[in-house]
């Protein structure tokens, strides 16, 4: 009895976890949809974090602000896929990149409106939230 008890407590303390996880990614997706690709920054060290994240490793502290990923970032690095993983197939061929926006860096997709010869290292992207065709949203990099 005692045993299963012990069971109980430390199921308890992994879902208290789990559901401040999901409430942080569910804000995500609530400002997505309000047309927002957003960040966290702490206030205590202005660490900023993308994907953002509930937690500063350098503080050992949760105290974060949402904040937008606005303006331009500089195209980093791009990678064009001829296969993908599962469940991405339809979307070939595409390319991930990484933006830099100096304070911090978004790994994401170039806009499958942006022709393969227009993209160079170091041109300027914007970061934008994307309607997908079966009504899921993502965000995607477009020519500044
Ligand atoms: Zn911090």
């Amino acid at each position: 009895m005692a045993g299963k008890k012990e069971v109980d407590i430390r199921f308890s303390k992994f879902g208290t976890v789990s559901f401040t996880a999901i409430t942080k990614i569910n804000d995500f997706i609530d400002y997505l949809e309000q047309g927002k690709v957003m960040a966290t920054r702490c206030k205590d060290c202005g660490a900023v974090f993308f994907p953002p994240r509930a937690d500063c490793y350098k503080c050992l502290d949760s105290n974060m602000d949402w904040i937008e990923v606005s303006g331009t970032g500089r195209l980093v690095t791009y990678s064009k896929l001829e296969y993908a993983p599962i469940g991405f197939g339809d979307d070939l061929p595409y390319a991930i990149a990484v933006l830099d926006y100096g304070d911090y860096k978004v790994f994401g997709r170039i806009a499958g409106s942006v022709p393969e010869e227009e993209i160079r290292i170091g041109m300027e992207m914007t970061t934008v939230v994307n309607q997908l065709p079966n009504g899921q949203m993502n965000y995607v990099f477009q020519k500044a």
